[in-house]
């Protein structure tokens, strides 16, 4: 498959802004080219517009080279970016399945493309062949989530795998979740796969929701072009500096706790008299399906518990999305679970 056919021609001739960061790479000197402030106080200069320590870092980690690494402001940024690089407005389609993470059909409508969305079926399994079906030749995007946001579940390796062998445009794989499932997930098996983004975030287990740092790792040829296309600097200095603060300790201690809590959170709320069933969850959140929805939401509010009440979502009917709190938090919850009456 050419990547390239499949970029707007716009995008595909477009001569980016040139920075004056882009002019002048070294390090040392006396900075007057990009009309500044001289004086110093940690945010005066412009920060680097590719990235490039943060990729690196980022690329240790991950296991995937510098060039097919995107960053962006939270995973909004390379959502929106997909449909400005492959969809022509009021031309093209993307398809996705329902229910899942609602950006990308707000993304969709903001580019004036239309969103075609195929039900998972009613145990939130995924059907390669309908979803597969509802794309023609103008449909150039395929959103997977998995973990899915918010049934919790993963879709088959193989599933996934097939999607993206046979479909004829590019497939959004949003792993935000994927450090808590069992599964490693795309990412090593990038350079299989040359119409494949992969979306990962530093917002859930990473702890940075505040930093909004979202990446995309894809072949070089689309994480190029997403670089072009990008705001020259969408990553401000100061994140770029904490990111790469925070990514020197690791996470396998508080993801490890997470899972546990997400465990026993389950255990504790099912036989609760509210609570009517707990579907499994390889993310850090639990949907539960209660009594009465609205009710028990009002409660937990009273309680001092914010939940997300996903019931008018298709097929979570009477469902309530919960995060997995610290040990304490939880604690709290389940008490007043055990508390609430049918
Ligand atoms: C939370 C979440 C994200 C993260 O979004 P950011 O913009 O990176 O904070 C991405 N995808 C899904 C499915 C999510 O639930």
């Amino acid at each position: 498959m050419d990547i390239r056919t499949l970029l707007r021609d716009n995008i595909r001739s477009l001569a980016p802004y040139s920075t004056a960061r882009d002019e002048y790479e070294g390090e040392l000197g006396i900075y007057l080219d990009a009309n500044e402030s001289p004086y110093e106080n940690g945010y005066n200069r412009y920060p680097d517009p590719h990235q490039k320590a943060l990729k690196r870092r980022i690329a240790e980690i991950k296991g995937i080279a510098p060039e097919k690494i995107f960053v962006g402001n939270g995973s909004d940024e390379p959502i929106d970016l997909v449909f400005r690089l492959f969809c022509e407005p009021g031309r093209h389609n993307a398809v996705s399945i329902v229910p899942t993470y609602g950006m990308y059909k707000v993304a969709a409508a903001i580019n004036d493309v239309e969103m075609r969305e195929v039900p998972l079926g009613a145990d939130f399994s995924l059907d390669a062949d309908r979803l597969l079906a509802a794309a023609d030749s103008n449909t150039r995007l395929l959103f997977l989530c998995s973990p899915n946001n918010p049934t919790g579940n993963c879709f088959p390796t193989a599933t996934i795998e097939r999607i993206i062998r046979t479909f004829h445009g590019i497939v959004v794989l949003d792993e935000a979740y994927i450090d808590f499932a069992e599964t490693d997930g795309f990412l090593g098996r990038l350079d299989e796969f040359p119409n494949l983004v992969v979306l990962q975030t530093l917002s859930k287990a990473w702890g940075m929701a505040g930093l909004r740092l979202g990446l995309a790792f894809a072949c070089e040829e689309i994480a190029r072009t997403m670089g072009r296309v990008k705001y020259p600097y969408n990553i401000n200095v100061v994140t770029q500096r904490i990111v790469l603060e925070e990514l020197r300790h690791g996470i396998v201690g508080q993801v490890d706790e997470i899972r546990r809590e997400r465990r026993r959170m389950a255990l504790a709320l099912a036989p609760a008299p509210t609570v009517r069933r707990i579907y499994p969850s390889d993310a850090n959140f639990l949907l539960v399906e209660v009594s009465d929805p609205q009710t028990i939401y009002e409660r937990l509010i009273e309680a001092g518990v914010i939940v997300r009440d996903r019931s008018r979502v298709p097929l979570c009917e009477g469902c309530l999305r919960i995060t997995v709190g610290t040990p304490e938090e939880n604690d709290r919850l389940i008490e007043i679970f055990k508390n609430l009456q049918a």
